[in-house]
Parts: structure tokens; C-alpha cells; sequence
């Protein structure tokens, strides 16, 4: 693999990588950076986690400020990226002020939920670089306060999460905005038949560049798995925060109304726990994330899509309190804990109802997570399945409830019980099925 020495990145900027510690371009940096140069056209297929924001922002910021020195006019729009959240506007926007730091150049973020006066104040100041969300990016280019008529770098970042959140009609629209000549990226973790085709209409012979699989990508963080019923979800978490070892938890919810509850449960129990979700307003979001990396909240607690692309770095734990119903999500997810090479810990729940889901992960990712057996709060209805198997079957095989008094006295009650509980999924005595 080359190094950042063979990639004839220019001074300046190797200085700035410097100051941010890498030692090593990531694969897909050392394999686009080059074509990128040459002023390529590029389709990204890789996960978070990877090193694309410097793939794509080393090869622009190098561009722009080559031609910057013969360009003495005011300062225009050359490159535009576009992201599908705030929070992966605002990271991106960062990264190209942190490899561009010696560089005279000036970089902006758009997004919406905000008042837009700031933003175009400073756009009517000129900037080199717009980092925006697709919604925010349209209104203002309607309301003409963008010209991307001087675009000469285009990128799509995170393109297949702009489809789950339905903003491909305003990229389609924005790229009506851009001149025909310029230089393309367009980069995707998977590629749905919708994101194909866009990235078919944007690119122009681009090279490709693919990096590991899902399953390897994830190889350095440590999974574990918890069965436990829905309603134990809550004092699991609690028990399991209880480790000092857990520096920072980021802990995923499926729904923004559950990331409240979590948050009040935590915080009862004397937890510094926050919620970042879309019902909160952008400032509390930024506040959120920001005391969160500052490390005066210790637990984050957050929806899929308040969460994408968040980079925090050396976050030691993510936790999933839900599974998410898509497996990939699952990837982005624990893909925020062992950024780069940190590694980190990435713990599962799962309720019964949930198992389906488990499943589908775990033929994702190749491998089945590793289960923890002894925790406070078992599954229960797990316990209900060994029986009846065993008891069907007739076999003497132990059943987990033999190591467990408390269940086992209710043993023969619960066999009685059994088949219909798997029915009708009605409540087995002393267990509700609550959230499920
Ligand atoms: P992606 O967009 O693929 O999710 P990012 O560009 O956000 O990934 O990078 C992920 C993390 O890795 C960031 O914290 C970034 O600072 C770090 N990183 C990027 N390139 C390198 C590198 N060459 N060496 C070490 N760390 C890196
Ligand atoms: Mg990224």
C-alpha cells in the first residue's frame, strides 16, 4: 500500500495530516487520491468508518488551491459536497478546515432547521468550498444566493442514505444547478438499482474503487449479545453502565420517542445521559453531540438517522437497545465505535420479537455475535423454548432452566403454558410482553 509520501500530496497538506496523527492513508484514500489527482471521476463503494472524507477532500482542497494562485477574482463556489444529515455536513465541513488548514481557503456548511441568515451572509462573502444538505442547498439556490456555476468538484457522500430519507428528487434537482464539466465522486456504502442510476448519471467513466467488505470492515470491534426481554431492556442498560469501563456509550433506539424514555430511565438513575434525535431542535443536537465528545455526557442516546455518519473518535462502546430492521444498519451502527483503528465494543439486545432480525445481521456480517449467558436479566421466553424442545423431543439434554431456581420452580407451570404462548404471543405468568 502506498504511503501518503508516494501520493504527491502537497506540502501543506501533508503537514495538516500530519498534525492530525496519520501515519498511513487508509485503503481507499491510497487507491483514490492518486486518480483523483488525475482529475478522475470516482465511484466509492465502502462503509463508514473507512477514510473517505480525506480521500475526497485531500484530492479537492489540492485542486482548488493550485488553481487558486493564478484565480486572484473573488472567491466562488469550486467545490460542492453534499450530505444527507447536518451532522455529517458539519463533520465533513470540519475535515476540509482540518486538512486544509494551511491552506488559504475558506470552507461553509448549510443545512436546515436553522435560520438561514447566517448562512448567506456568509455566502455573500464568497467561499471556496459548500459542504450542505440537499433541502437547505435548493432553497437557497432557488432564492439565488448559490451560483454552483463555477463547480469544478462535485461529491455525493452517504448517496444510499439519501434514498431511505427521500431527498434524491432535490439532488436530482441541484445537479440541474451544475455545470456539465467538473470533476465527479459519488460515494455509497451499498448500491440499490436508484442509486446505480444516479451514480450512472453523474460519473463519467470513473474508476472504482471498492473497500472490504461489510464483515471485514467490523472485524475490529468486539460484539456481544444480550437476550432479554423488552421490558428488562431498560435495567439491563442501567446494570451493564454500572462497568466504569464504559467510557462512552452511544445507545441506539428505534424510535425517537424510546430515546426519550431511555434517557429518563438513565437519568433517574443517576446516569448524565442525553437524547439526539429529529424532534430536538438543531441546537440541541449540536449541544448534544458536542458535550457528548466532549465527554461531559457519558451516554448519547440516539435514532439511526440523528446518528449517521456521526464520527466520534474513540468512542469505547455502541450500544444497540433495538435492533434496527435493516441488517446494514447494524454496520453503520456499531461502525461509530473503532474508528479507523481504535477498535471498540459493540453490545446487542435482543428481545424475542427481535430475533428474526438478529438473524438476518448475523448472515450479514458472516458470523454469529457472541452471546453473554450470565446477566441479571434472561430472556424468559427462551427459557419456555428449551423446555418444550427438550420436553418434546424427550431427551434428557439440560435446559438453561435447570441453572436457574427461580424459573425452574415454575417450571411445570409454565409447560402447561407453552403452546399457547407461542401462539397467541399472550403474557406467561410473571412475564409481559410489553414493547413487543
Ligand atoms: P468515513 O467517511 O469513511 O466514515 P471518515 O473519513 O469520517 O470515514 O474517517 C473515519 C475516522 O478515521 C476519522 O476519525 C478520521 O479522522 C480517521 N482517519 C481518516 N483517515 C485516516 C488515516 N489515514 N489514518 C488514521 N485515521 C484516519
Ligand atoms: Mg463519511
Amino acid at each position: 500500500m502506498l504511503l501518503f509520501e508516494e501520493l504527491n500530496i502537497i506540502e501543506p497538506i501533508k503537514k495538516a495530516i500530519k498534525t492530525k496523527g496519520f501515519t498511513k492513508p487508509t485503503a481507499i484514500q491510497s487507491r483514490a487520491i492518486p486518480s483523483l489527482l488525475k482529475g478522475m471521476d470516482l465511484l466509492g463503494c465502502a462503509q463508514t468508518g473507512t477514510g473517505k472524507t480525506a480521500a475526497f477532500a485531500i484530492p479537492i482542497l489540492q485542486g482548488i488551491s493550485l488553481q487558486h494562485k493564478a484565480q486572484a477574482s473573488r472567491r466562488q463556489i469550486q467545490a460542492l459536497i453534499i450530505a444527507p444529515t447536518r451532522e455529517l455536513a458539519i463533520q465533513i465541513a470540519d475535515s476540509f478546515e482540518d486538512y486544509g488548514k494551511y491552506l488559504n481557503l475558506k470552507t461553509l456548511v448549510i443545512y436546515g432547521g436553522v435560520s438561514q441568515n447566517p448562512q448567506t451572509r456568509d455566502l455573500t462573502k464568497g467561499i471556496d468550498i459548500l459542504v450542505a444538505t440537499p433541502g437547505r442547498l435548493l432553497d437557497l439556490i432557488n432564492q439565488r444566493y448559490v451560483s454552483l456555476r463555477n463547480v469544478k468538484y462535485f461529491v455525493l457522500d452517504e448517496a444510499d442514505h439519501m434514498l431511505d430519507m427521500g431527498m434524491l428528487q432535490d439532488v436530482r434537482k441541484i445537479i440541474t444547478h451544475l455545470p456539465k464539466e467538473k470533476q465527479n465522486m459519488f460515494f455509497s456504502a451499498t448500491m440499490p438499482a436508484e442509486i446505480e442510476k444516479l451514480a450512472n448519471s453523474i460519473l463519467k467513466n470513473p474508476i472504482k474503487v471498492m473497500v472490504t467488505p461489510v464483515s471485514s470492515t467490523v472485524e475490529i470491534i468486539e460484539q456481544e449479545l444480550y437476550y432479554v426481554d423488552s421490558g428488562n431492556k431498560v435495567n439491563l442498560l442501567i446494570n451493564l453502565l454500572k462497568d466504569k469501563e464504559i467510557i462512552s456509550a452511544l445507545v441506539f433506539s428505534r424510535t425517537k420517542h424510546g430515546a426519550n424514555r431511555i434517557v429518563k430511565n438513565l437519568v433517574k438513575a443517576g446516569l448524565v445521559a442525553e437524547a439526539i434525535h429529529g424532534n430536538k431542535s438543531q441546537t440541541a443536537r449540536q449541544l448534544a453531540l458536542k458535550n457528548f465528545k466532549e465527554r461531559k455526557t457519558r451516554i448519547l442516546v440516539a435514532t439511526d438517522i440523528a446518528a449517521r455518519g456521526i464520527d466520534i473518535e474513540e468512542l469505547s462502546h455502541v450500544i444497540n437497545f433495538d435492533l434496527p430492521e435493516v441488517p446494514e444498519t447494524y454496520v453503520h451502527r456499531i461502525g461509530r465505535t473503532g474508528r479507523a483503528s481504535h477498535g471498540g465494543t459493540a453490545i446487542s439486545f435482543c428481545s424475542h420479537a427481535e430475533k428474526p432480525l438478529l438473524k438476518s445481521i448475523q448472515k450479514l456480517i458472516a458470523k454469529s455475535i457472541e452471546e453473554v449467558i450470565d446477566h441479571p436479566y434472561p430472556l424468559v421466553e427462551t427459557s419456555i423454548e428449551v423446555i418444550v424442545k427438550s420436553d418434546r423431543r424427550n431427551t434428557s439434554k439440560k435446559s438453561i432452566i435447570e441453572d436457574k431456581p427461580r424459573s425452574s420452580r415454575r417450571n411445570n407451570d409454565i409447560k402447561k403454558k407453552v403452546v399457547r404462548t407461542e401462539k397467541t404471543r399472550s403474557n406467561v405468568k410473571g412475564h409481559k410482553m410489553r414493547n413487543e
